[in-house]
């Protein structure tokens, strides 16, 4: 088995992206790094600024100005990393439905885009590394050695990220969730740079109907 160094997996929000991405990380030894993390980080620090989320050149100044770090996890938090705002912790505040909200309208940003794009070709391109992303296989690593591209329903989507609030003691609304998510797949597959597909080249998975098990499994027997 020849493992690739960089594995790309890209898929609209929920589609099991993280939990693969873990998996095969920890499979393979590789680091595992959800670009995600970035662009809500720059949304949280839009949101505190209280810049309007309409206002490109402000928040693209922030987006240069910040720093963003992705940690080992605080020990005993279940956290599989922690995030950091200019040094501060903000690992549970990036997920807010606030952050949800707005974080597609600052992800299109170009001058965002390239901050973000800079900072996470130089993290991969350490090599072994599981990145995660709406553009990883197109832009940030066209080169990357295997390509994965996760789908499912919306309906599914929703279903599974509504269970996961459930089990954290929260009461979410699940078409509010659905919702969230459409509009967020909605900007984030039409906005002009980078926009959420598959590269040419990717491997698409519909998880509809699979456990993360035989997702995983289907990417064990490509990579051998
Ligand atoms: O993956 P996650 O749902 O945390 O991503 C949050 C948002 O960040 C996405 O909806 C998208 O707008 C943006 N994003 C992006 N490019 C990436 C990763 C995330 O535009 N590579």
């Amino acid at each position: 088995m020849t493992e690739p160094n960089i594995i790309a997996i890209d898929g609209p929000a929920a589609s099991g992206k993280s939990t693969l991405a873990i998996h095969l990380a920890n499979w393979l030894d590789y680091l595992y790094f959800d670009t995600g993390i970035m662009y809500r980080t720059v949304t949280l620090a839009a949101l505190r600024a209280g810049i309007d989320i309409e206002n490109e050149a402000e928040i693209t100044g922030l987006a240069n100005r910040i720093t963003i770090d992705v940690k080992s996890p605080t020990p005993g938090s279940g956290r599989t990393y922690d995030v950091t705002l200019d040094g501060l912790d903000v690992t549970d505040e990036i997920r807010t439905a606030a952050v949800d909200a707005n974080v597609s309208p600052v992800s299109a940003y170009g001058g965002v885009r390239k901050a973000m794009t800079e900072k996470q070709r130089a993290i991969g391109s350490r090599g072994k590394v599981v990145m995660v992303g709406r553009d990883i296989g197109t832009v940030v690593f066209p080169e990357a050695d295997l390509k994965l591209y996760l789908v499912a329903s919306v309906e599914e989507r929703a279903r599974r990220r509504h269970q996961e609030l459930l089990a954290s003691g929260e009461s979410p609304d699940y078409q509010k969730i659905a919702e969230s998510m459409r509009k967020r797949d909605d900007i984030d597959s039409h906005r002009s740079i980078a926009p959420l597909k598959p590269a040419d080249d990717a491997h698409i998975i519909n998880t509809d109907h699979l456990s993360i098990e035989q997702v995983f499994e289907q990417v064990k027997a490509l990579i051998r």
